[in-house]
């Protein structure tokens, strides 16, 4: 049967030949877990994905979300399998198993939640944001909030949300309004109007507990005077048990391009002056505490790009293989030739070359990140620095890069089914609306770019961006033991040309021209991400190589083709050597002509004057 979702040989590829999962078994966190158990748990949650999740996904996109009185109704065909994912507590996979996780290693988790997620985000959004939010009380809270809410949340009895927008505080937090005023108590009275509240009311379950961001009055201006509340929708006793409603109230619902079945709530706080919250962390530190959060949920986009062009990438290929249209290119003047499927003619196949080479790199990308929150577990004290560093590097290109590219593959996807790719009853154009909110929430991709450029280049005097290099070289290294030098060359040139162009923008970054700098950070992310791309295809191909050579022995021309149409495991491989050709000759060229645009610096952005933008 075609693959759905994820293709699974890559996603077992990824995980054994390239990253080395099974070895986590060797490490004191892990000891006791096996492949045959990770193999386990990946397949439940394939299973659970494709019988549960994705045969509902058209139907909740369709069907839409009820507001009545306040209140949301998802669609009725979410209620099973959100029951179902309570069931096999899907949400806190990597959490410690006393608090009611599985104690899963990142990147198992990472596999499995491809899956879940990948199946549907509008319905995945549910355990996603309810995690984020328990992280945060587990880290930052008290014993007696653990103790209340953390069971809770990550059985998924009760959800979570992430509450930070407000009409005048987008990108820019700083400037929320919401307050709290100290109570004798201890608690505080929450006031303020909150928007776009992924999930903030719905009927899955009994509670929703709302991290709140607010200023305590006379707090300090900005991102310094803001402080994080655990807001319950109900309120929570001393002894677990729910009280009353704590005056949290859904004022409306955002009509939207796509994911139609996740509700995105306008929010009223202490409308009647009754609702109260308890401070999360320290008085003035929400943003800190706030970070954490995000630092995961951008990686959680990051990895959703992925998902997205995942699926999208399946559908099309399985697609092309299917739909017969004109006659293959060779044959154009044969009036009686066949009509043939879509795969043989050049420029679908120009597409899905596009995507898949993409979607591998972006998988590799994703999975590597993850390994490196097992690498940080795992690792003595001293040595964690190394493995958070680069995973804070990182981040804004996961975040960003990954979504960009996840859309455009969302795009081609709809462009390989032609005309109905366009249309409703094909899954393509509801991935693709689906898909476009990834760039703009959790730090919109441009203010993305500005942290990569701003901050995280240069960490550490620039020695994280230098460990980043080091990390690139070692897989240029083992390409070149490989034979692979035709393709480890290219990769090497515009890894040198990166740090050049890193250097020559961290100059210009502080220099009175600050602003022409940061009017290329997005090309500059953009180029990174590709040269992570051409590493991580490459590092790919450096292990299909020996292990394709290994079934196709010295043969050539048709009797290797011959072996690779007849072996499976022999044509993924060839697959992997083709993609990373492709992406490495035909798409990183492409990438040094952007280098060489970021380095020439033209000022036409910053001088064109307001007015003769038009408009
Ligand atoms: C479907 C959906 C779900 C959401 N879920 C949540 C949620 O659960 N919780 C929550 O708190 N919020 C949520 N949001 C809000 C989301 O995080 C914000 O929309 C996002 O942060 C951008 O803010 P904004 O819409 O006000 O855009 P603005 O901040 O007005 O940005 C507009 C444009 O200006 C750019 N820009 C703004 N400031 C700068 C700057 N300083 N430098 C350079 N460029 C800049 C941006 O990059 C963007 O291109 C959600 C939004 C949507 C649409």
């Amino acid at each position: 049967m075609a693959q759905q979702i994820a293709d699974r040989r890559d996603v077992d590829f990824v995980l054994y030949e390239q990253l080395g999962a099974d070895e986590l078994k060797d490490t004191e966190r892990y000891k006791g877990q096996n492949k045959k158990m990770f193999d386990m748990v990946i397949t439940e949650a394939r299973n659970f994905a494709i019988k549960e999740i994705l045969p509902v996904n058209e139907e909740g996109d369709r069907v839409g979300l009820v507001f009545e009185n306040n209140q949301v109704k998802v669609p009725e065909c979410f209620h099973r399998p959100y029951e179902l994912l309570k069931e096999g507590e899907w949400i806190a996979m990597t959490e410690d198993p006393e608090i009611g996780g599985q104690g899963l290693p990142y990147l198992i988790a990472n596999a499995a939640l491809e899956y879940i997620i990948g199946a549907d985000f509008s319905f995945g959004a549910f355990g996603f944001a309810t995690h984020g939010a328990a992280k945060m009380i587990e880290i930052f809270g008290t014993e007696k909030q653990k103790e209340l809410y953390l069971g809770k949340m990550y059985s998924g009895e009760w959800s979570g949300t992430m509450v930070l927008t407000e009409p005048d505080a987008g990108s820019d937090v700083g400037a929320l309004t919401t307050t709290a005023v100290p109570n004798d108590d201890g608690t505080y009275s929450i006031s303020g109007n909150k928007i776009f509240i992924t999930a903030a009311e719905q009927d899955l379950t009994e509670n929703i507990v709302h991290p709140v961001l607010a200023r305590i009055e006379g707090a300090p201006k900005g991102s310094k005077g803001i402080t994080l509340f655990i807001v319950p929708k109900i309120w929570v006793n001393e002894d677990g048990s729910l009280g009353e409603p704590n005056d949290v109230v859904c004022t409306g619902i955002e009509e939207k391009l796509g994911l139609h079945a996740s509700p995105t709530c306008q929010m009223t706080f202490g409308g009647k002056g009754q609702c109260r919250g308890v401070l999360l962390g320290e008085e003035n530190k929400g943003m800190r505490v706030m970070f954490h959060m995000m630092n995961e949920a951008r990686l959680g986009v990051g990895a959703l790009g992925l998902f997205n062009a995942s699926c999208a990438y399946l559908y099309a290929v399985n697609y092309a293989k299917e739909r017969v249209q004109g006659r293959d290119l060779g044959d154009m003047f044969n009036k009686d030739a066949p009509s043939v499927t879509i795969i043989r003619h050049p420029d679908v196949r120009r597409m899905l070359l596009w995507m898949k080479s993409h979607v591998e790199g972006m998988r590799s990308f994703v999975y590597y990140v993850a390994s490196l929150f097992d690498k940080e577990v795992c690792a003595a004290e001293e040595e964690k620095a190394y493995y958070t560093d680069l995973i804070e590097l990182l981040t804004p290109i996961i975040k960003s890069y990954c979504t960009d590219r996840g859309f455009e593959a969302t795009v081609q996807a709809i462009q390989v089914y032609g005309g109905y790719g366009y249309i409703r009853d094909y899954p393509v154009e509801r991935l693709m609306r689906d898909s476009k909110i990834n760039s703009i929430y959790e730090g919109t991709n441009g203010i993305q770019a500005m942290d990569l450029l701003g901050r995280k280049m240069g960490m550490k005097k620039g020695a994280v961006f230098m460990t980043f290099i080091g990390e690139v070289q070692k897989t240029i290294a083992k390409a070149k033991e490989v034979g692979l030098d035709a393709l480890a060359e290219p990769l090497e040139g515009a890894l040198n040309r990166l740090g050049e162009i890193a250097m020559h923008m961290g100059k210009i970054a502080m220099s009175p021209d600050f602003k022409v700098a940061f009017s290329f950070a997005s090309p500059l992310l953009e180029a990174m991400g590709d040269v992570i791309m051409a590493w991580m295809l490459l590092w790919r191909a450096a292990v299909a190589k020996p292990a394709l050579e290994k079934i196709v022995g010295d043969a050539e021309g048709d009797a290797r083709s011959e072996k690779i149409q007849k072996n499976k495991n022999a044509a993924f491989y060839e697959g992997q050597l083709k993609s990373a050709e492709y992406f490495i000759q035909s798409i990183l060229p492409v990438t040094l002509g952007r280098m060489n645009a970021i380095q020439a610096g033209n000022n036409a952005i910053v001088e064109i004057p307001e007015v003769s933008f038009g408009g």
